[in-house]
C-alpha cells in the first residue's frame, strides 16, 4: 500500500511541482519589477539631474551676465573662475541654496578641477580642489559633450551625476557645471519603490502557493484513500466504506470510486457467493461460523445451527435432468432465504446441502421456526408433475466454548438420523 510517508508520495510530488514553480516565478517577478523601478528611477533621475544642471546654468546667467572664464591666480594651480564681471570663487551661497532646494549637490570645474563646489566630505570639507572622475574628463572635458553617469565616483561616493561643459569665447571647453546626487541616496529610494512590490509579490506568491497547496494536498488526500480503499479490497474487505469525500466531486476520482464500488461488489459475489443459487457459499459459511463461535464466547449471545439436504436429489436429476435440478435447487435456495430472513444467516454449504444459522434464538424456537420453512419447502413441486420437494434437517444450539466442528458433526448427526428415519423431517437435539 502507498504511505503518505513515503519519499515519492504523491503529495510530496504535488508539493514539489507547485512550489518550486512558484518559487521561481515570485524570484523573476520581483527580479524584474526591480529593474524596471530601478531603470525608471534611474531614467527619472537622470532627466532631474539634467534639468537641475540646466536650471543652475540658467540662474548663474540670469544673477551674473556675461560668460565663464577662468584667470590664473597668484599662487600655483590658483584659479579665479568669473561669471561675466563676477568672481564665483567662494560665493557659494547660490549653489548652497540650490542644493538644499533640489537636494542634489552642484560643482563648477575648471578642466577637471572643482573650484566651486557643495561636496562635502564626512568631516565636514568642502571638496574644492579635487578632481573628477577620468571617464568625466575624456567624455565632457576633451569630447565636449554633456554626459550622464549613474555610478561614477564623486568625492569618493558612487553617485549619479551630470556634466554640462561650459566653453570659452573660442569655443573650447573651459570647464564643466556639475550636479550630482548620492548612490546610496537613490538606492534608498529605489527601495522605496521596490519593497511594496517584493511585498505585494510575497503576499500574492503565498497566498496561490497556499491554495495550491491546499487543493493539491485535498487531491493527493483523496488519492491516498482511494489507494487504501484499494488495498482493503485486495485484503478480501468487500464490505469497507467508500470514502465520502471520494463520491462528493464529479470528476475522475469519483469515477474512479463508482467503479471501486462495483468491482468491490462483483468480487464479493465471486468469493463469498454462490453463482446458482445466489446464497452465501461455503466459505462465508466459513467465516460466519468462526464469527459466531468468537461472538457466543465473549458476548454469550444464543446461536443454532442447522444442516439440510434436499431428499432424493439425485433422483431428480436422472429422471428429469440436471437443469430441472438446478431449477428445484433454485427454488429451495429462494425459500429458505426468505425463510431466514431476519432470523440468520444460509449458505449452501454444497451440492444439494444448505447451512442455516438462527441467531438469538433458544432451540425450541428455532426449531418451531425451521418447521414453518420445511413446510414452506414442501410447497415446491417439480414442474408439470405430482412430485413433491422434501428436506430433512438435523438441528443443534451452538455450545459456547466448543469447537465449529463440533457443533456441525452434532447437526450432520441430526440430519443423518432425519434421513435414517424416513426423510422429510427434523431432528433437533
Ligand atoms: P438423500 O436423500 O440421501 O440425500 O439422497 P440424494 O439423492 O439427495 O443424495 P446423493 O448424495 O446421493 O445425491 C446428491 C446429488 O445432488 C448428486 C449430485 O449430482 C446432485 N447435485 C449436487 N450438486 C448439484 C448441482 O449443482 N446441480 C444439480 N442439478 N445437481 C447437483
Ligand atoms: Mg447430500
Ligand atoms: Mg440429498
Amino acid at each position: 500500500m502507498a504511505n503518505a510517508d513515503m519519499k515519492n508520495s504523491l503529495k510530496k510530488q504535488m508539493l514539489k511541482i507547485t512550489l518550486v514553480p512558484l518559487t521561481l516565478m515570485t524570484i523573476a517577478i520581483v527580479a524584474i519589477s526591480a529593474s524596471i523601478v530601478q531603470k525608471s528611477i534611474t531614467d527619472q533621475i537622470k532627466a532631474e539631474l539634467i534639468h537641475d544642471a540646466e536650471l543652475v546654468g540658467f540662474i548663474f546667467d540670469e544673477f551674473y551676465e556675461g560668460e565663464f572664464h577662468i584667470e590664473e591666480g597668484e599662487g600655483e594651480n590658483d584659479y579665479e573662475i568669473y561669471k561675466g564681471e563676477q568672481l564665483l570663487n567662494g560665493k557659494d551661497t547660490l549653489m548652497s541654496k540650490l542644493s538644499r532646494i533640489q537636494n542634489i549637490d552642484v560643482s563648477i570645474f575648471y578642466n577637471d578641477t572643482r573650484l566651486l563646489t557643495t561636496l562635502v566630505d564626512e568631516n565636514g570639507n568642502n571638496a574644492v580642489g579635487t578632481k573628477a572622475a577620468t571617464v568625466v574628463k575624456k567624455d565632457v572635458i576633451e569630447g565636449g559633450q554633456p554626459a550622464f553617469y549613474d555610478n561614477v565616483i564623486v568625492h569618493d561616493t558612487k553617485s549619479f551625476a551630470y556634466y554640462k561643459p561650459f566653453f570659452d569665447e573660442n569655443n573650447k571647453v573651459i570647464g564643466m557645471i556639475a550636479v550630482c546626487r548620492s548612490g546610496a541616496d537613490v538606492q534608498q529610494q529605489v527601495f522605496h519603490y521596490v519593497l511594496p512590490v517584493v511585498g505585494v509579490c510575497i503576499v500574492v506568491a503565498l497566498f496561490f502557493g497556499f491554495i495550491m497547496v491546499k487543493f493539491n494536498g485535498k487531491l493527493a488526500e483523496k488519492i491516498h484513500n482511494m489507494d487504501r480503499y484499494m488495498n482493503k479490497l485486495a485484503n478480501g474487505e468487500f464490505d469497507s466504506e467508500m470514502p465520502r469525500e471520494l463520491m462528493a466531486t464529479d470528476d475522475e476520482i469519483k469515477s474512479l470510486a463508482t467503479d471501486g464500488k462495483k468491482m468491490a461488489k462483483a468480487l464479493k459475489m465471486l468469493v463469498e457467493f454462490d453463482a446458482l443459487t445466489e446464497l452465501n457459499n461455503r466459505r462465508s459459511a466459513d467465516k460466519k461460523l468462526e464469527e459466531i463461535r468468537i461472538k457466543a464466547v465473549e458476548m454469550g449471545m444464543k446461536y443454532c445451527v442447522c444442516i439440510g439436504d434436499i431428499d432424493f436429489f439425485k433422483k431428480v436429476n436422472d429422471t428429469y435432468g440436471h437443469e430441472m435440478g438446478d431449477v428445484i435447487l433454485k427454488s429451495v435456495a429462494d425459500k429458505l432465504k426468505k425463510g431466514m430472513t431476519g432470523k440468520g444467516f444460509v449458505a449452501r454449504w454444497g451440492g444439494e446441502e444448505f447451512l442455516l444459522i438462527f441467531e438469538n434464538r433458544e432451540l425450541d424456537i428455532a426449531n418451531r421456526e425451521l418447521s414453518m420453512i420445511l413446510d414452506d419447502v414442501r410447497t415446491i413441486y417439480i414442474p408439470k408433475t405430482d412430485k413433491q420437494v422434501t428436506m430433512s434437517f438435523g438441528i443443534t444450539a451452538l455450545v459456547p466454548g466448543e469447537s465449529t466442528d463440533e457443533s456441525l458433526n452434532r447437526a450432520d448427526t441430526n440430519l443423518y438420523a432425519a434421513k435414517e428415519s424416513g426423510r422429510n423431517q427434523i431432528i433437533c437435539k
